[in-house]
């Protein structure tokens, strides 16, 4: 299927997890070795960030793809992340694509994305003049196509693409887990997209590596259907199977995931009936474990004299419990401002004696700092 011009396979290579050398840095030989068999396969479109790995993302798109293959045979994405310290007007902000444009040596970008649209986020893109600079770009020729990167509601969104209809594609983080949930509302999200005819781009289809890292119990659910399937092909396959994409982004960290990747991605097959019957059963299984029934009232926090962002570790601690992805759980607590993290608890219980689902937070808030600290 074509998009935009466009005709792209369905498997994009995401350069946010890129694998690293023991002693450090990006293993760069690892890198090219995929890059090729990537290619060597058929397979065009990569996403990089000018925010990824502060900068190095970027630079291993030079040294892994620009350098070695013609410009013309492959697409690749960039995002402009706002606000930036120190950018204050549109014209700062093109400073942004320079360094992008500098450090990549692509010479164009074929997909550039406001990146991260959420909140009050989206509010700065409009004060710093970054539509209208993007729509700038795309006359001169320095991108092709212009976008977003989306992490709200379904309102929102659709806002959003009523103020600006010429935004070409939207770049959604969907997964069989978070179809139906109440605050990535994937589902809904995707369709606004469909009613307004914009193409997708999917990130996070495995959820950050966490629908590969939960329970043998889940697995084998999906191992008894097919034994031959890896569990993350399923991940793949369900976001592949929507009509409307542009590309599904995984963000591969070693050969042999790549390998799973491109191989499955080759042979595509949209799900069946019973397969997404047992994704809904998976979704049921996961919905039982046993996690911290926090309803994210916010009460706590409004009496917390450390402001510490309880609601958001218990976020990340039910993620962990869900999932078991430790790492990725670690990666995750990392986002929320260290000055609000649950080590600086001073214990003092004002948070317990308001909170209505009557939760352990000092006990709970320990274990959390035990698993996701530093
Ligand atoms: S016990 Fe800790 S988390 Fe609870 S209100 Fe006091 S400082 Fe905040
Ligand atoms: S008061 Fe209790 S239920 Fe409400 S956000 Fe805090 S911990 Fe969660």
């Amino acid at each position: 299927m074509s998009y935009l011009g466009e005709t792209i396979p369905k498997l994009g290579f995401g350069y946010m997890r890129l694998p690293r050398r023991v002693e450090g840095g990006y293993d760069m030989k690892m890198i090219c070795d995929m890059v090729d068999y990537f290619i060597g396969n058929g397979f065009t479109y990569f996403d990089t960030a000018y925010v990824y790995d502060g900068g190095e993302s970027e630079k291993a798109i030079y040294e892994s793809l620009v350098s070695r293959y013609p410009r013309e045979s492959f697409q690749l994405a960039t995002k402009l992340k706002l606000p930036m310290a120190g950018i204050e007007t549109a014209d700062a902000v093109g400073m942004e694509l320079e360094k992008s444009l500098e450090r990549t040596g692509a010479g164009y970008f074929d997909f550039y994305l406001l990146h991260a649209l959420s909140g009050a986020g989206i509010e700065d893109y409009e004060r710093l003049g970054a539509w209208d600079f993007v729509r700038r770009m795309k006359e001169e020729g320095k991108i092709r196509h212009y976008g977003f990167s989306f992490h709200d509601s379904a309102d929102k969104l659709e806002a959003l693409l009523q103020k600006h209809p010429d935004a070409e594609f939207v770049q959604l983080q969907i997964n069989y887990a978070d179809w139906e949930d109440a605050d990535v509302q994937a589902r809904k999200n995707y369709e606004v997209c469909q009613k307004y005819g914009k193409p997708v781009v999917i990130m996070e289809p495995v959820k950050g590596g966490n629908l590969v890292t939960f329970k043998e119990e889940i697995k084998d659910m999906l191992r008894a259907y097919n034994p031959n399937a890896s569990i993350a092909s399923w991940a793949l396959r369900f976001c592949a199977s929507l009509d409307g994409l542009i590309t599904v982004l995984s963000g591969m960290s070693s050969f042999e995931q790549l390998k799973d990747n491109v191989d499955m991605m080759k042979n595509f097959k949209p799900l069946c009936a019973e397969e997404y019957a047992i994704l809904q059963k998976v979704r049921e299984k996961l919905a039982e474990t046993d996690t911290i029934p926090c309803t994210a009232c916010r009460y706590c926090t409004e009496v917390c004299p450390m402001n510490i962002d309880i609601p958001r570790i218990f976020e990340v601690a039910n993620g962990y419990k869900m999932y078991g992805n430790l790492a990725g759980s670690q990666r995750t607590y990392g986002f929320i401002p260290a000055q609000r993290r649950a080590n600086v608890c001073i214990e003092c219980g004002a948070c317990e004696n308001t909170c209505p689902q009557h939760l352990p937070i000092r006990e709970l808030l320990k274990e959390a700092d035990k698993n996701f600290g530093g």
